[in-house]
């Protein structure tokens, strides 16, 4: 079933788009038939699991952490971590370089932004960004590469919204780049877009999708 769930994701996503297979609370046993379907890269949002799955699994997996990161938990993941895509703090970032640090790496990071109409999401504002991109402190971070931004849209049947809040982080995306990541080739990534909405974030400008439940059936989280 996994196997067929991805092939039929697949059909829909264009080459230059790249699928994130959404396994938190899924067994190996999943993510393993996932990987036997030709997957390599999978996302997690919490840090220990992540670290479990990645100890159980094929070393040639990429690892994306796409959840709410604590500061104290960056320790699990630091040494092998492809992406985070959830930094939405100016201390979480400064966090994670410390890390990568200690672990002689480079980790890539996206900008987490507050998009929704949710307050319960996490995330950046413009004002936040900015004032973190300027910062003098952000100058010495050598650890950590800004690869571009992230953000979910409003739960919601309205797909015009969803549509506008995937504008909203494309323009997003344009604005920083223009300004701070002219020089940059890492700064390319816009993650947006899950199970119920990734095509029409594929249609708005995303490079990354978060896909879960479409691959592997709806979560039960007891
Ligand atoms: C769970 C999760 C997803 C995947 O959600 P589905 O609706 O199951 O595809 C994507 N992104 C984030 C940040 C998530 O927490």
């Amino acid at each position: 079933m996994i196997q067929e769930n991805l092939n039929k994701i697949r059909k829909t996503i264009p080459l230059n788009v790249t699928l994130v297979a959404v396994s938190k609370t899924k067994p190996v046993t999943d993510l393993q038939e996932a990987y036997d379907a030709g997957q390599r890269i999978f996302g997690e949002n919490k840090a220990l699991e992540m670290r479990d799955k990645h100890q159980q699994l094929p070393k040639d997996i990429q690892w994306h952490f796409i959840g709410h990161l604590q500061t104290n938990k960056i320790k699990y993941i630091a040494p092998f971590v492809t992406l985070i895509h959830s930094i939405d703090s100016a201390s979480l970032l400064e966090a994670v370089n410390k890390e990568a640090a200690k672990n002689n790496r480079i980790i890539n990071c996206l900008l987490q932004f507050h998009i929704a109409q949710e307050e319960t999401k996490f995330g950046l504002d413009m004002k936040e960004a900015t004032s973190l991109l300027e910062s003098e402190s952000f100058k010495n971070l050598k650890n950590i590469n800004i690869c571009g931004v992230m953000g979910m849209a409003t739960f919601t049947d309205d797909n015009e919204q969803i549509r506008n809040e995937f504008k909203t982080l494309k323009n997003i995306f344009n604005t920083l780049k223009d300004s701070y990541f002219k020089d940059s080739e890492a700064f390319k990534e816009i993650s947006m877009g899950m199970s119920d909405d990734y095509p029409i974030a594929i249609e708005e400008g995303a490079t990354l999708v978060r896909v879960g439940s479409k691959i592997f059936g709806v979560r039960n989280y007891n």
